[in-house]
């Protein structure tokens, strides 16, 4: 265990010094905000000594070296909306938030790259981009997610079916390592094998090795139509079975969602709409876009056969913008309907082929053990969420699930353990941060961690950045 230093007065007035009184935050109050991502519960939210708000690569630098000399935690913090726990300062120390760098620094259109810097939400680059013609196709589901918080977890979404994960775009980066020295790594470049890639271990490193301050990240050219079609199956066995028969058709959607229709009852009432569909119990919601209209609208009607060919109910093709917007928001709020009664939700990935069984061995699960794991995901991609709750939703009443806080621990021990018998991994796109740290081992196996703790330690030899996140930091 290491030993860490208190954040002095002192060190508080250097700090001020460099950046500014109001960008130095101390008060209880101001910290709540900083205490905490959106992890559903209190128990892991952690107040830092401090919060600074530095506006460059250069400050960032002359807080990491004086968090070296000092010995002082720091964790960088993104837009806060990680869902587990990654950005909660669990040691104290110092937050050191990313939220003033804000510039969009470029945008080539001759190599379809973006450049900007760590604090540009989601929202603003989407924004930016769009408004040059070009596309940036990762929709990881909350858009006030930053740049650097996105690289660190590897993020992903609905789209990566087609597109890929955040990985798949980022081609170079502005970095701060733990002793303040400032790196450039990669660049506007869509090949590169030059030695190991830190480019690529920097990214999903969730904030361990260095600070993401500056990203370029490549582009690609809108699609010309996008097709929104609902299929409707009676059972999440043939939801399921009908994607690989979409994709052997030889068609890659941008998104194949499996919606669990109770589940979206949910979400119904939270948000006062409706989806467009009664039938069954599973239904895929299926994304395509092509580079003109007619190529959409083939890919979407031979999908659309796939599925009923494999037992789809009657199809909902939403090609208006509004009808699109309203399935999407519906989907996206899926989580917030169920926040106010859940204690987690799980981030398993397994083959994708083997979702249904996964899925019926987790509701057999939840028959036995009393309780409810609604469960809905990324059927393409075996990204799946099964959410554990501490009330079930029953037509429009939340009832409380007796012994949910004994059943919470177990549930997360049999899950993952189920996970890791399909020949999953812990987590697809969230990231491990503090809540999922306890079953990495059992996942990655000793020597694995092992290497992975030897490679932090290279880069964060005393282990000032983000300690104690992924894994516990080294004796
Ligand atoms: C409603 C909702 C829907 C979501 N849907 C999705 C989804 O579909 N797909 C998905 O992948 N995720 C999803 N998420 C999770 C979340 O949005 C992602 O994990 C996102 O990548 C976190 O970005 P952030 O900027 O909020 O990072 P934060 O939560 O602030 O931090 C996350 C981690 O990154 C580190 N970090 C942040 N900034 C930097 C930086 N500049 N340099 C180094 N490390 C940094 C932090 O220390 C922490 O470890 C969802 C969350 C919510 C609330």
């Amino acid at each position: 265990m290491q030993n860490y230093h208190p954040v002095t007065p002192q060190i508080i007035e250097s700090l001020i010094k460099l950046l500014g009184r109001e960008n130095v935050i101390s008060g209880t109050e101001k910290l709540c905000d900083y205490s905490h991502d959106e992890y559903a519960q209190d128990d892991i939210c952690h107040y830092p000594d401090l919060v600074v708000r530095p506006a460059d690569a250069r400050q960032i630098s002359l807080i990491m070296k004086l968090a070296t000399e000092h010995k002082i935690p720091v964790t960088p913090r993104g837009g806060g909306t990680g869902l587990c726990g990654g950005c909660v300062p669990t040691l104290g120390g110092i937050v050191l938030s990313l939220e003033r760098l804000k510039k969009i620094i470029e945008i080539d259109k001759e190599n379809l790259m973006v450049t900007a810097e760590a604090g540009v939400t989601l929202a603003e680059l989407y924004k930016a981009v769009e408004a040059e013609g070009l596309y940036f196709p990762p929709h990881p589901g909350d858009e006030g997610a930053m740049v650097g918080g996105v690289i660190a977890t590897n993020a992903g979404g609905a789209r990566a079916v087609k597109y890929g994960v955040i990985r798949n775009f980022i081609r170079g980066m502005e970095v701060v390592l733990p002793d303040g020295e400032i790196i450039e790594i990669g660049g506007k470049l869509i090949k590169s094998s030059t030695g190991y890639s830190l480019l690529h271990l920097i990214i999903g490193s969730e904030g361990t090795l260095g600070i993401v301050t500056k990203a370029t990240i490549s582009l690609v050219p809108p699609p010309a139509a996008i097709y929104t079609l609902i299929a409707p199956f009676a059972n999440l066995n043939d939801a399921i079975g009908a994607v690989p028969k979409i994709l052997t058709g030889k068609v890659i959607p941008m998104a194949v969602e499996f919606i669990d229709r109770e589940a979206m009852r949910v979400t119904e009432q939270f948000l006062d709409k409706r989806w467009p569909s009664d039938f069954g119990q599973a239904h895929l919601m299926i994304i395509l876009d092509g580079s003109s209209e007619d190529e959409a609208l083939a890919l979407a009607q031979k999908v659309a056969g796939i599925c009923l060919e494999n037992g789809s109910g009657e199809i909902i093709f939403a090609d208006a913008v509004d009808k699109q917007r309203t399935i999407l928001e519906l989907r996206s709020k899926s989580l917030d309907s169920l926040r106010k009664n859940m204690l987690e939700i799980l981030d398993i990935t397994i083959p994708r082929a083997r979702i249904a069984d996964f899925v019926r061995t987790t509701e057999q699960l939840a028959v036995e053990m009393e309780t409810w794991l609604p469960t809905y995901g990324h059927a393409a991609d075996g990204n799946v969420h099964t959410h554990i709750m501490k009330a079930r939703w029953k037509n429009g009443v939340w009832t409380e699930i007796p012994g949910w806080r004994e059943k919470y621990p177990v549930l997360m021990k049999k899950i993952h353990a189920l996970g890791k018998s399909f020949g999953g991994v812990i987590s697809g796109e969230h990231g491990i941060g503090i809540t999922k740290k306890p079953y990495m081992e059992d996942f990655l196996g000793k020597r694995q961690i092992a290497l992975m703790k030897s490679i932090k330690n290279v880069f964060d030899p005393q282990s000032i950045l983000n300690p104690g996140k992924i894994f516990s930091e080294p004796d």
